[in-house]
């Protein structure tokens, strides 16, 4: 990797944001409070991060002339995703600094990629292998065992390109119905927990990590974080090492997101790495009410150049998803005593869409009966 661009923005500068989601939305209120200015690139009208800046482009990624004037209007480019097209970031690469570096998506958008990487720096991950033929996707049952996850090898979120195949499964069906040429197969993790660390790296190579979080999924869906994770003192400090050696390792200026796998046997449990989000995180926005600097702030101090800050947890903070339908649910939250309501101004609920969070925190540790 490529040692990242210098900037240093001053107030009144302008970040690039490509993507409208409600990470983007988040990101240029974060910018706003510190005197930053935001514009949002994404092809879609209804986009909420729209809601909260006054400028941006509605164009399609593949919009060069879009891109080029997107890119003269702002002083340095982040995202909120990270299928951002490589051809869009390489033109606006071109023009203008992009933060994290646009080579880290190569990494992060293949999971074999990123796998291979995790793995090159000594760090666990389930055993895997490519897949990229039915004969292969046999082979590597036959290597791996069975129950096993299928996942394509790009475009993967919130479970979907993916399957368990479990004894007496038939691959070639298994096969056809992922409808794809470039997969992996994963060992099946039979995890104790789910955690995620949060970390930021400035261009200078400090490292700052939130507090683990644990995570909880319904349909293959973040639906609760609970910060701290019920882990050991040691084993929370070998997450965040994980991360910042996977941060250092990238030249990652930014925030992004490490989940992992707790797995428990004979002696310490041991921790494998997941998956690499190189971006603002699901899993980190309890870090709005629950520290004193939220991840989105962290990243834009990061992309800024300015000095990061030393994250302090204010409690033990539980975030809950509302996802689809539970947006009806906001009036309900609005009364309880402690909870802090956010509403992402989007469009019809559907299934599986996020469209708010609680955030609560409990002063006191919770009481071991
Ligand atoms: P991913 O898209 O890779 O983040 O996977 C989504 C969710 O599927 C994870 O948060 C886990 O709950 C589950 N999962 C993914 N990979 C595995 C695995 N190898 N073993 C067990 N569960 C998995």
């Amino acid at each position: 990797m490529t040692s990242p661009p210098q900037v240093k923005l001053k107030p009144g500068d302008t970040i690039g944001i490509l993507g409208g989601g409600q990470l983007g939305r988040m990101l240029a209120m974060a910018a706003a409070r510190l005197g930053l200015r935001c514009r949002v690139f994404s092809p879609d009208p209804d986009s909420p991060a729209f809601d909260v800046v006054l400028n941006a482009t509605c164009a399609e990624y593949a919009d060069v002339e879009a891109l080029e004037l997107f890119a003269s209007d702002v002083d340095v480019i982040t995202y909120e995703f990270e299928n951002v097209p490589a051809a869009s970031a390489m033109i606006l690469a071109s023009r203008r600094p992009v933060l994290p570096d646009r080579n880290i998506l190569e990494t992060t958008q293949d999971r074999l990629a990123e796998k291979d990487f995790v793995r090159r720096l000594g760090i666990g991950t389930a055993d895997y292998a490519d897949v990229s033929s039915v004969e292969a996707l046999r082979a590597a049952i036959a290597k791996i065992g069975l129950p096993a996850v299928i996942k394509t090898r790009r475009f993967g979120y919130d479970g979907k390109g993916q399957a368990i195949i479990r004894e007496g499964d038939d691959p070639d069906r298994i096969w056809e119905e992922l409808g794809t040429k470039s997969a992996i197969l994963e060992a099946f993790i039979p995890f104790e927990r789910e955690i995620s660390v949060i970390a930021a790296r400035s261009a200078d190579g400090q490292v700052e990590c939130f507090d683990v979080t644990e995570n909880e999924h319904r349909d293959h869906i973040l639906k609760t974080s609970h910060v701290p994770a019920a882990i050991s003192d040691a084993l929370a400090a070998q997450a965040c090492s994980i991360a910042g050696k996977i941060a250092d390792a990238l030249h990652y200026v930014g925030v992004l997101a490490v989940e992992l796998f707790v797995v428990s046997g004979a002696g310490e449990p041991k921790i494998l790495v997941n998956e690499i989000a190189p971006r603002v995180h699901n899993s980190g926005h309890w870090t709005l009410d629950g520290a004193s600097i939220s991840q989105f702030e962290q990243h834009i101090r990061a992309i800024a150049g300015w000095p990061l800050g030393k994250p302090i947890r204010h409690g033990h903070v539980t975030m809950t998803n509302l996802i689809g339908d539970e947006i009806s649910s906001y009036e309900k939250w609005l009364t309880v005593p402690g909870a802090t309501v956010h509403l992402y101004g989007k469009g019809p609920p559907r299934p599986g869409r996020k469209m708010g969070h609680i955030t609560q925190i409990a002063v006191d540790p919770p009481k071991i009966a």
